[in-house]
């Protein structure tokens, strides 16, 4: 297990680093930003751990440009107490898990722990639905055994839709994963989205069943019968 610590408060990140090392983990330390991400993006970790408030770059935007760019390793948000705020923005941003300071070495290892334990499906690299498949590694999309290229707004939808197969995601969940803060976003943006898709992964195979079905009223899934 490799484990990355993004944290600017030196005597915070080593002493995450000796602990989690009696634990036999493998722990990489960067105290800023832009380093951080650096090390995210070159390294394969199996969590990393990301403070905030950072020099450089901050946590936000490198949970944020860390999934923009299907990177998926499980992030755990530490936070300054009372700070609701930002663990609204980091969990919205991608993180899959916070930790308000000051905290117990305990129960950072404990959710260390359960983040890598997380079913491989939700981290795997091949996503599938019916006889369509999508690899988050290569970003290869195939179904019946052709390639479909996407853009990378289709991409992230479709990504987005198959890691949440079979369940019904409304607009907000949609836009909130998909597009950044500062995105326009009209109120048709969605429905457009998904008829490109729909263009590319459902009408050029009509003999096979439709993926993508909306539920009039409360949004849209993959798979499954409507
Ligand atoms: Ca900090």
């Amino acid at each position: 297990m490799k484990i990355l610590i993004i944290e600017d408060e030196h005597k915070i990140a080593n002493s995450i680093k000796k602990g989690l090392e009696q634990e036999s983990y493998v722990v990489d330390v960067a105290y800023n930003g832009a380093d951080g991400y650096d090390l995210a993006v070159s390294e394969n970790y199996d969590v990393i751990v990301l403070d905030l408030m950072l020099p450089d770059m901050d946590g936000i935007e490198i949970c944020r440009k860390l999934r923009a760019e299907n990177i998926h390793i499980p992030i755990l948000v530490l936070t300054a107490k009372g700070q609701l705020e930002d663990k609204v923005a980091g969990l919205n941003s991608g993180a899959d898990d916070y930790l308000v300071k000051p905290f117990a070495f305990i129960e950072l290892l404990a959710r260390i722990k359960a983040l890598a334990r997380r079913p491989k499906n939700s981290l795997g690299t091949i996503l599938t639905s019916g006889d369509l498949s999508l690899d988050t590694v290569t970003y290869q999309v195939k179904r019946d055994g052709k390639e479909i290229r996407l853009s990378k707004q289709e991409y992230a939808l479709l990504e987005y839709l198959l890691r949440h197969a079979n369940k019904i995601l409304n607009k907000e969940q949609i836009i909130s994963n998909i597009w950044d803060y500062d995105a326009d976003i009209l109120p048709n943006t969605v429905e457009v989205y998904i008829g490109y898709l729909r263009n590319k992964i459902d009408e050029p195979f009509p003999k096979s069943s439709k993926l993508i079905h909306t539920i009039r009223g409360f949004g849209y899934k993959i798979g499954g019968v409507k």
